[in-house]
């Protein structure tokens, strides 16, 4: 299945259980694909410019995925080439700032994120827009990308260009970026008057506002099939971010290798399925799904309390959630009888 008909189911599982605002004057959608996933915008109560606010968010959101593209035609992709080839780039302020924070968050993730392991992402197929058939790259290759550099392996000259002495560094922001833009979506909403809206990018969203006289309400894809896990209220300026082992992923004799890397083993982390964070900033909500996704039951705690997370959810490979207090409070499970474990962070 394409990502683009992964993205529409679970925009149907959006649409269900938004399905109160529907067709009411009041609310107004605008749909299309860009970050690599179909995107769709929700406004209740629309300032009259709306058209040309959803334009220039349509915009915004393109031009961010093409500053992030790590491989092919993408701003980030020629950096990258270059560096790889030992040359100097320049970096412009918005390639900078996201560098930037991406490695401030990396050095706080106890080593689950890395936005530097580029060419591991590559050595398993999940560079390409297609879903990669197999095989699994071998332990030879893995060792020779083993340990993988850090965005620490990016620094200045003397000139002041940015180089690095590692040639296998390779910048992937696949696990943040997605937050990027959303906060940038929301942001040029909102500097176009817009109070009260959704951005869903594939399942990953922030919301804005209320829808009228409640909270927007968000529903939390089950890991397994098409069902929903559970329903969410999401308040003004929160973010809700879902790494799964379902979104991305191939079977080669009968093992699932899916797109969340361990850096510490260069290969797909195990034992959960699914990682949901709710907080106010989506670029930290969406690597943070991707370190408590790498750093499993064992570590996820003091992972959430290294990033500054309080609101976290993860499904486990044996079917046992585990949640923070602060989740539970905002959470409703479909299936009442599951095995959840509340555990302070
Ligand atoms: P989704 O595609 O569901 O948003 P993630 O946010 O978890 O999933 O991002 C997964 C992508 O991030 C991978 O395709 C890869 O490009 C990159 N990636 C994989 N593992 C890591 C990691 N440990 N740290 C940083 N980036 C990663
Ligand atoms: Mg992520």
């Amino acid at each position: 299945m394409t990502c683009r008909v992964r993205s529409l189911m679970v925009l149907a599982l959006i649409l269900v259980l938004t399905h109160g605002c529907a067709k009411t004057p009041e609310t107004q959608r605008h749909a299309f694909f860009a970050v690599g996933t179909l995107v769709e915008i929700t406004v209740f109560d629309p300032p009259e410019n709306i058209s040309e606010a959803l334009r220039a968010t349509e915009v915004a959101l393109l031009a961010e995925e093409q500053r992030w593209r790590a491989w092919g035609n993408g701003e980030l992709a020629e950096v990258n080439r270059r560096l790889s080839a030992g040359d100097t780039v320049e970096l412009d302020a918005a390639l900078l700032a996201g560098i930037n924070r991406a490695r401030d968050i990396a050095a706080r993730s106890r080593g689950h994120f890395n936005p530097a392991i580029g060419r591991v992402v590559e050595a398993w197929g999940f560079n390409s827009e297609e879903r990669p058939v197999g095989p699994p790259p071998t332990d030879q290759t893995l060792v020779t990308l083993l340990p993988p550099p850090s965005l620490n392996a990016l620094r200045r000259d003397d000139n002041g260009h940015w180089i690095t002495d590692d040639s296998r560094l390779w910048i992937d922001m696949g696990a943040f970026a997605k937050g990027l833009a959303v906060e940038t979506a929301i942001e040029t909403l909102q500097a176009n008057g817009v109070r009260n809206a959704i951005v869903n990018a594939g399942g990953d969203l922030k919301t804005i506002g209320r829808h009228g006289e409640r909270a927007w309400r968000i529903g939390v894809r089950h890991p397994r099939g098409n069902g929903v896990l559970a329903a969410l209220e999401a308040l003004d300026n929160e973010s809700v971010f879902t790494s799964g082992d379902y979104e991305r992923f191939f079977e080669w004799k009968g093992e699932r290798f899916h797109h969340v890397i361990d850096p510490a083993t260069a290969r797909p982390a195990r034992g959960v399925t699914s990682v949901t964070i709710v907080h106010a900033d989506a670029a930290l909500a969406d690597a943070a799904a991707t370190a408590l996704f790498v750093a499993g039951a064992n570590d996820w705690q003091a992972t959430a309390r290294a990033l500054g997370i309080d609101k976290a959810m993860l499904v486990l490979d044996d079917g046992r959630v585990m949640l923070t207090p602060d989740m539970q409070s905002r959470i409703t499970f479909e299936d009442m009888k599951m095995n959840v474990e509340v555990i302070a962070p």
